[in-house]
């Protein structure tokens, strides 16, 4: 595989299209899927929340580039790094850790991009709400993902990824923070 191959995610079509038009709307957090998740903890299930932190949430992406596609989020509504606490950054950054470590248990595989989009121009679909994404990859998975697509497969595959994900956060008293 060369660098210039990229994932082919139709299934973001339907992500990319509901994106909010109006900026300004994610700036108090209200049309903010992360700060909409923090606040209703009972849909943890529904949303793919993950792990709830003192200083972060991480959910499945319901969206994914590749299979196990996770998002780590501050639990403040901050645009980007220079709004954040270094105690906020350091639990990202052990969620990092820990995501990848769940991740290899779960799903095995073979490499991650990690990674952080600031604005839209640069790709950020939520940019008034800083994130980080862990995208699992596997050789040859540019090929593969080609072949899976499908909103129905996408859904559940990542609820069965989610109960998978909390077996193993239990057997291994995930996150370690
Ligand atoms: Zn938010």
């Amino acid at each position: 595989m060369t660098e210039r191959e990229n994932l082919w995610a139709p299934w973001r079509i339907g992500y990319v299209q509901g994106l909010s038009k109006d900026p300004s709307a994610a700036k108090e957090g209200n049309d903010c899927f992360i700060c909409r998740n923090l606040r209703t903890p009972q849909d943890d299930d529904e949303n793919l929340v993950l792990w709830r932190t003192p200083r972060n949430i991480v959910v499945l992406n319901r969206f994914p580039y590749n299979n196990g596609h996770l998002l780590i989020a501050p639990v403040r509504h901050i645009p980007d790094l220079s709004n954040a606490a270094d105690d906020e950054l350091l639990e990202m950054i052990k969620l990092i850790r820990e995501s990848q470590k769940a991740l290899t248990l779960a799903i095995k595989p073979h490499g991650f991009n990690v990674g952080m989009n600031f604005s839209r121009c640069a790709g950020a679909g939520l940019p008034g709400h800083v994130h980080i994404h862990v995208v699992p990859r596997w050789e040859g998975d540019t090929n593969f993902m080609a072949v899976c697509s499908g909103i129905d497969v996408i859904s559940q595959s990542l609820t069965e990824l989610l109960k998978l994900l909390r077996q193993i956060t239990a057997e291994h008293q995930l996150p370690k923070l």
